[in-house]
Parts: structure tokens; sequence; C-alpha cells
């Protein structure tokens, strides 16, 4: 049988907000008293469609490619290894046909930064922004994405095989 020529990954990232750290989402710095706390800048949203598209490729995972032990990682900017991943998967055949992401925050309020994330994510993986949607939502309130301490992000990414994927 023929190996699909399209497939679907999905991603999640949850990182810690503390005060002190700066408030990175898409590769876009936002003025905010708390910022995700992780080895690298703790982007939810790069992490989160990493995993997708490492995960549609059948890749393993954004952990094992780049451990958070690493100090070549320290504080690095997630758009890096969302662009070593794609490389990745490029080279095991695959292209991205779309991504959908939603991150999820009480604050600060994402709607205006949603279009410079788009952008900043379709010119880390070279593709028209309009194959990109990242969407915002608040949990109402309710736990670590609701009372300020946490931010959580989701995705998933559909690649087409360029024509010699490995399956
Ligand atoms: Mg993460």
């Amino acid at each position: 049988m023929p190996a699909p020529r399209l497939r679907v990954g999905h991603g999640f990232d949850a990182h810690r907000l503390i005060e002190g750290r700066p408030f990175v989402i898409g590769g876009v710095r936002i003025p905010h008293p708390t910022g995700p706390l992780g080895h690298s800048d703790a982007d939810a949203l790069a992490h989160a469609i990493s995993d997708a598209l490492l995960g549609a490729c059948a890749l393993g995972d954004l952990g094992a490619h780049f451990p958070d032990t690493d100090p070549q990682w320290k504080d690095a900017d997630s758009l890096r290894l969302l662009a070593a991943c794609h490389e990745l998967a490029v080279r095991h055949g695959w292209t991205i046909a779309n991504i959908d992401a939603t991150v999820v925050v009480q604050a600060p309020k994402l709607s205006p930064y949603l279009s410079a994330m788009r952008d900043a994510l379709a010119d880390t993986l070279g593709l028209e922004v309009e194959r990109i949607s990242v969407k915002a939502k608040t949990s109402e309130g309710l736990g670590y994405t609701g009372d300020g301490s946490g931010i959580a992000a989701y995705a998933v990414v559909l690649v087409e095989a360029l024509g010699n994927a490995e399956g």
C-alpha cells in the first residue's frame, strides 16, 4: 500500500509564568510583568508547533532533539529550534502544508500580536503567512492558564510528502 502523502501531527506545550522573565510567544516579545520559565526562551507556541511538526513526521519530540540539559540552548530563541525541526522534516522528505495553533493565557491580551507571530513563524519556516493560523484564547480564569501562573499552546501541523518521504 503506498504511504500516505499527507500526515498530521499534534503538539502541546506549557510553561510556568514568573516575574523577571521576558514574555516571548510565537517569536514575539510582549511587554508584561511575567514571562515563561524555561531553559530556552520558553516560547510555548514555537515549542508546540515544533512538536506537532516532529510528530507528523514521526521524528520524536523537541526534548529528544534539543535536551534542556544542553547549554547551547540556554535562553535560545525557540524559532531557531523550530527552524532546526523544519530542516529535519525537510531532510526526511516532508513539507508543511499548514499550521493551526491556539495559545491559552489569561494575560497579556495576545490579539494585537497574532499577526506579528504569524509573520515571525512564516519567516522562520519559509512559508506563506496564509498557511499559518494562530489563535488566542483565555480559559476564563480557570486553572493555571487562568490564574496567571502559566501559559499553554496547542498546535496541529499537516505535512505533505515531497516525493521521497520515508513514510
Ligand atoms: Mg516548552
